[in-house]
């Protein structure tokens, strides 16, 4: 056997959130991941191995050159004879409708070591969001999964149609939305019954999930109409009735809304989840960019002079990751800051601490550099602190605490840089009104988001495209460069926003 191996993994239908923990663990040790087109990009996101798309499935990627099958097979093979870790990530389950099963044996030839992850498929996972149970006690006492690509009037087709219907149970066909009026045109005429209930979903799983329900005989025509695309599961039989009481995930918040996420990239996972949660697609548009500081000198040095300090005041997270990862770094830990008082400007803030089981001795009311300053003020009378911050910001709290003769000496933890172009695919986004919202986080994130917009996204700004701001400091500063802000987050945090735009859109 050679050295490397080969993982044939199953991404799940579309939700980032559907693939298994094994899964997740296959794409964190691989050296090379190849996924098809029906992949969520998302998913990938935060990966740091060497990945391709291999796209056999036609729908987002036309620009790219499409692999053929023996090709996928030679990179496996290649790859893991070169010694790699290599993951094939493919929509769905790998053994259905996949053609993971040929990829398995061309391994198997080639002496290359493998294994298979199962995936949630299709059928079940688009049909569980759409409110279709496929098996049902009174309904359903059987699944049938099957290929819709064939066609059904030729005469070499590997499908009975009298016997699918017959069949004493749900229908789902993959692949089959060009087909749809044959299907049903082939499945009436060997004896189904033009009333079965019956849907189509497309984009299963995902915040542009549509779902379009009729009796058989109805459905092409008005799936026609509804202008559904692929990817499509067509889904056959009485367990469709149940859906007006099961439908849920078509009921979230934020169903279908696409927002705009201007945080740095590297720290927008939570918002990515809470806009999943929400039934909406998250947009990555950062506008700043976060790393260590050019000079970790001045921080190594504050470091060793903790002792003269009685405070120590951060007014972020990632000042309290930087500058904790930054001790431990130096061969140093969390005993180091034993005789301090910590400040931190706001909840989040203080649950960074908490990571590390620290407490904030302070947490002001109000997520300000003013507010923090005043919760400060009476406790700080003639007394050193240490602010971990990034290199820019506000000088509220070295002019505030300076009444009461107390110092605060600044150490640059991390940079904080602005974004000075998106990539191409999110402005074409932005232009052409595919984004629905927009929440700015901060008053330089909005500043630097006016900055980002071409001309022709700037003339969606209050059109197709509406912002939502973290803040009354936040919605200020948008003004002062020409932003009209539509709604305001009440809590000021990124959950804030979402908040502000649910509440303007269902009210
Ligand atoms: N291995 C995949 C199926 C690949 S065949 C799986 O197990 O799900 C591709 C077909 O799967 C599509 O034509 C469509 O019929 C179905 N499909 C995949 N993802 C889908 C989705 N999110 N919504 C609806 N159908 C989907």
């Amino acid at each position: 056997m050679a050295g490397g191996k080969v993982y044939l993994v199953g991404a799940g239908p579309g939700d980032p959130g559907l693939i298994t923990l094994k899964g997740i663990e296959c794409l964190q040790k691989a050296d090379l991941i190849l996924y098809d087109g029906l992949v969520n990009p998302l998913i990938l996101e935060h990966v740091s191995s060497e990945v391709e798309r291999t796209c056999r499935v036609a729908s987002g990627c036309k620009e790219r050159r499409v692999l053929q099958q023996d090709e996928i097979n030679q990179r496996l093979i290649e790859a893991a004879q070169q010694g790699k870790t290599v993951v094939r990530l493919k929509g769905g389950d790998p053994f259905i409708f996949g053609r993971g099963s040929e990829e398995a044996v061309a391994l198997r030839n080639a002496g290359i070591d493998f294994e298979v992850v199962p995936g949630i498929t299709a059928a079940t996972a688009a049909a569980g969001y759409a409110g279709i149970s496929v098996t049902h006690r009174a309904h359903a006492s059987a699944v049938a999964l099957i290929t819709g690509h064939e066609d059904p009037s030729k005469p070499d087709s590997s499908l009975d149609y009298s016997v699918l219907a017959r069949f004493p149970g749900t229908l789902v066909f993959y692949m089959g939305l060009h087909k749809l009026e044959q299907i049903v045109a082939s499945l009436i005429q060997s004896g189904k019954a033009a009333t079965t209930p019956a849907a189509v979903i497309s984009r299963g799983t995902t915040p542009f999930q549509k779902t379009v329900q009729a009796q058989l005989s109805d459905l092409p025509a008005k799936v026609r109409e509804a202008g559904l695309v692929a990817p499509s599961l067509i889904v056959i039989g009485d367990c469709v009735s149940l859906r007006d009481q099961i439908s849920w995930f078509e009921h979230t918040p934020l169903f279908g809304l696409r927002i705009g996420i201007t945080r740095a990239e590297e720290q927008s996972e939570p918002e990515i989840k809470r806009a999943l949660e929400l039934g909406a697609q998250p947009v990555l548009l950062p506008t700043i960019e976060i790393g260590p500081p050019a000079d970790w000198g001045p921080v190594d040095a504050a470091i060793s002079r903790l002792s003269e300090y009685q405070w120590l005041i951060f007014t972020s997270a990632n000042g309290v990751n930087y500058f904790l990862n930054r001790i431990w770094e130096n061969g140093l830990d969390t005993r180091q800051l034993s005789h301090l008082k910590l400040a931190t400007i706001g909840p989040s803030t203080a649950d960074a601490l908490k990571q590390f089981h620290l407490r904030a001795d302070v947490i002001p009311d109000q997520y300000r550099a003013e507010a923090l300053a005043a919760a400060l003020k009476p406790l700080v009378k003639e007394q050193k602190l240490l602010w971990a911050g990034a290199n820019r910001g506000r000088e509220v709290l070295q002019t505030e605490l300076a009444q009461v003769s107390a110092t605060v000496d600044k150490v640059v933890v991390y940079e904080n840089h602005d974004v000075t172009a998106w990539d191409a695919a999110s402005l074409q986004l932005l232009e052409s009104g595919e984004v629905d919202w927009v929440g700015l986080s901060s008053p330089s994130i909005a500043r630097n988001f006016s900055r980002l917009l071409s001309t022709k996204a700037r003339n969606q700004v209050g059109k197709s495209i509406r912002l939502a701001s973290i803040s009354p400091v936040t919605t200020q500063a948008a003004s002062e460069v020409g932003l009209q802000i539509d709604a305001e987050a009440e809590e000021f945090h990124w959950n804030g926003i979402f908040a502000a735009i649910q509440q303007t859109v269902s009210g």
